[in-house]
C-alpha cells in the first residue's frame, strides 16, 4: 500500500472493527496507529478499494475535485469540447482514483455505472458533482449499475435518471455519428475505448473488402464505411446489435455496401468462403478470472487461427482481446501460435491498446485491459 497500490486484500488485515459493512467507507491503519488510507469496505479477497491516501474531509468536496481532475484531464485531452467528438470516458476506475466507478459521457448525457456498492451509495453525490462541473451543458444522469453491482447487490437496485430524462442519445465520434442505446445497450451503451483503433482502420479500408466480427453497434464498420470501403461485413451474435448497427448505417449513409449477420463468429468463419483484405476481431472478454486463462487462450487462438485463414495475401487483421488477465506478451504469443498453425508469414504493424481517457495508473498495472495487434499477412 505504501506503493499507492489501491487494493487491500483479506490477508493484509489484522483486524476490523465491529459492524462494518459491504460499501462503508474505512480509513487503514498501520500496527502502529499510523494512517495509511481511505476506502470502500467489502467482503471478499479484495476487502478495501482505496481511494484516497490522505484523510478526507468534506465528502462532497472530496468527490468533486475527484471528477473535476478527472474532467481537466479530459479537457487537456481535447475531448471536452470537441466539434468531431462528443463521447468520452469522464472515469475510469482506479485510472481516476475511484476504484469502482465508471461515467461515460454521451453528449449531453452521463452514465454512471458503480462496481461496488460503496460507489453506488454515493451516486446522488457524483450527479451533483457533474451537474456542477458541466452545468448547462449537461442535460440527463443515468445511473445503470443492476448489471455492473453483483447479483445479490443489486437486487434493490433500479436502474434510473438521478437527473434529467432523454431517449433516443446520439453521438459523434471522430465525425461518425452514432445512436446510443443506454438503457438496452451493453455496458454503458457503447464501447468508447474503440474511438483510436477505429481511426487507424479508416487508414486501411479505402476500396477494401473487410469483415467486422464481433461488431456490436457497427463502430469499425462505420469507419470503414466512412472511408470507401468496397463491402464490409459485420457480424454479432445479438440482434440488437443488428438492429443498432442498422441505425447507425442509416443515420450516416443514404447507401452503403454493407451486410449484417446475426451469427456466432465462430460458425461464420468456419463456413465462409469469402477471403476479406482486412479483418477486425474484437470479441467479448473470454477470461473474467484468472482461473479461466487457459481456457481463453485456447478460444483466442482458434478465433485468430480461423481468422489469419481468411485474410487474402498480404492483408490486414486488427486483433483485440480486452481480457485483463491475459496480459500483451501472453496474448501476443496466442497470436504467434494461430499464425504458425496457419502457416502464413505475419508482420506486427501497430500494437494498440486502451486510449487516454481510460488512463491506467502506473500504480495499478491491472488497469491495462484492452490489446490490439495490427498485422500485415503474407
Ligand atoms: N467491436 C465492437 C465491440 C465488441 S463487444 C465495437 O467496436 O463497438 C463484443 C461483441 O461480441 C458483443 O456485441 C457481443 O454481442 C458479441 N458476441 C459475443 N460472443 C459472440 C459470438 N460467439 N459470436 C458473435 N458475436 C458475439
Amino acid at each position: 500500500m505504501l506503493n499507492f497500490h489501491p487494493w487491500l486484500f483479506s490477508g493484509a488485515v489484522e483486524k476490523a472493527d465491529a459492524g462494518i459493512k459491504e460499501g462503508d467507507i474505512v480509513e487503514i491503519y498501520s500496527n502502529n496507529q499510523n494512517y495509511l488510507a481511505t476506502g470502500h469496505y467489502h467482503e471478499g479477497s479484495i476487502k478495501v478499494r482505496i481511494f484516497s491516501f490522505e484523510k478526507t474531509g468534506s465528502e462532497y468536496e472530496f468527490w468533486k475535485e475527484k471528477i473535476h481532475r478527472a474532467y481537466q484531464l479530459r479537457e487537456k485531452l481535447g475531448l471536452t469540447n470537441n466539434p468531431e467528438t462528443n463521447v468520452y470516458r469522464l472515469i475510469h476506475a482506479e485510472g481516476d482514483g475511484l476504484p469502482g466507478l465508471i461515467i461515460d459521457i454521451y453528449n449531453s448525457t452521463a452514465v454512471i455505472q458503480a462496481h461496488t456498492l460503496g460507489m453506488h451509495h454515493k451516486r446522488n453525490l457524483f450527479a451533483d458533482a457533474l451537474k456542477e462541473i458541466y452545468g448547462s451543458k449537461l442535460s440527463a444522469i443515468y445511473d445503470k449499475s443492476s448489471e455492473s453491482l453483483s447479483k445479490q447487490e443489486a437486487i434493490h437496485v433500479k436502474n434510473e435518471f438521478l437527473f434529467g430524462e432523454t431517449d433516443g442519445i446520439q453521438v459523434l465520434e471522430n465525425n461518425v455519428h452514432f445512436h446510443v442505446d443506454i438503457k438496452e445497450g451493453q455496458k454503458t451503451g457503447f464501447f468508447i475505448d474503440q474511438r483510436e483503433n477505429r481511426k487507424l482502420l479508416s487508414y486501411y479500408s479505402k476500396g477494401k473488402i473487410i469483415l467486422n466480427a464481433f461488431s456490436y453497434s457497427g463502430g469499425f464498420s462505420l469507419y470503414a464505411l466512412k472511408e470507401k470501403a468496397g463491402l464490409v461485413h459485420s457480424v454479432d451474435s445479438s440482434k440488437k446489435a443488428a438492429e443498432l448497427t442498422e441505425q447507425n448505417i442509416k443515420l450516416n449513409f443514404k447507401e452503403a455496401p454493407h451486410q449484417f449477420y446475426t451469427e456466432d463468429v465462430f460458425d461464420f468463419l468456419k463456413k465462409q468462403e469469402t477471403s476479406y483484405d482486412v479483418i477486425v476481431v474484437d470479441p467479448p472478454a473470454f477470461a473474467k478470472h484468472l482461473s479461466a486463462v487457459d481456457k481463453a487462450t485456447i478460444g483466442y487462438r482458434n478465433l485468430n487461427y480461423e481468422a489469419i485463414k481468411r485474410i487474402k495475401k498480404n492483408g490486414i487483421l486488427f486483433t483485440f482481446s480486452c481480457s485483463q488477465v491475459i496480459d500483451k506478451a501472453l496474448f501476443r504469443k496466442i497470436v504467434f501460435t494461430a499464425a504458425a498453425q496457419a502457416k502464413r508469414n505475419v508482420k506486427i504493424l501497430h500494437q494498440l491498446t486502451q486510449p487516454p481517457d481510460h488512463p491506467i495508473s502506473i500504480y495499478h498495472p491491472e488497469g491495462e485491459y484492452l490489446k490490439g495487434l495490427v498485422l500485415y499477412v503474407e
